[in-house]
């Protein structure tokens, strides 16, 4: 793991580098679902400090277990409004909201507990059937919406786009992303930071870097294939 990371790391630099971008403009979400905790307490070992979950009560274990460490965990999975009440107890940001009604109930659930939730939007920027988030033209909308609610607050925007053996192909849909956060900027919306843009996965981190983006979420790079 540690050679995996450390190739991650300059592979990182690099694209930073690149683009002409600031060290420290981009920070690396270890996606650990499925992973066991021996591999997590090896990543915390090797200067891991942000992990990505997206299932609940793998997510409550897992923090529960590591509650000593000092860890930030982000939610990137899909998220139903049922399970907000655990999430926002847990996560410091959820990368993952795709509707008001969920939105409603992470501001509820925030509220008892007198926090304000980070969140980003995701957003489906290719249209897949297959795959939850907005869609791009109902994005802004959303954000205007949730910028009403006082116990959450809109950080940015988050995608997943088609999968592609070529990183290449990605690169359309990373960028429609970053014009859509930065139209968005553009409203200057109270409240609304769309600061970041939580794109690029083990295959195509580097080009959605290249593209702009601030969280990339990897997973199989660092800690090898999932059972
Ligand atoms: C699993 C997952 C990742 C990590 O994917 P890898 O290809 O293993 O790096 C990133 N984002 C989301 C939303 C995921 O579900």
């Amino acid at each position: 793991m540690k050679d995996r990371l450390s190739r991650i790391r300059s592979g990182i630099e690099t694209a930073v580098a690149d683009s002409g971008r600031q060290p420290g403009d981009v920070k690396l979400v270890a996606v650990s679902k499925t992973v066991p905790f021996e591999k997590i307490l090896t990543a915390i070992d090797l200067g891991v400090t942000v992990f990505g979950e997206n299932y609940v009560q793998e997510a409550r274990d897992k923090f529960n277990a590591l509650y000593s460490h000092p860890l930030s965990w982000h939610f990137i999975g899909h998220l139903q409004s049922n399970k907000a009440k655990y999430v926002v107890k847990i996560f410091d940001l959820i990368h993952s909201v795709d509707s008001l009604k969920l939105s409603k109930e992470i501001d509820k659930q925030a509220g008892k507990i007198g926090k304000v939730q980070s969140v980003l939007i995701q957003v489906n920027i290719a249209e897949e059937t297959s795959k939850s988030g907005v869609l791009l033209e109902d994005t802004a909308r959303l954000v205007s919406e949730m910028s009403q609610l006082t116990h959450l607050e809109v950080k940015g925007l988050m995608t997943m786009p088609p999968y592609f053996n070529a990183p290449e192909k990605a690169r359309p849909y990373f960028k429609a992303l970053r014009q859509l956060r930065d139209q968005i900027r553009a409203m200057e919306i109270p409240g609304v930071a769309m600061d970041e843009l939580s794109m690029g996965m083990t295959g195509d981190f580097e080009v959605a870097i290249q593209e702009g983006a601030t969280l990339v979420r990897i997973g199989t790079a660092i800690f090898g294939e999932r059972a």
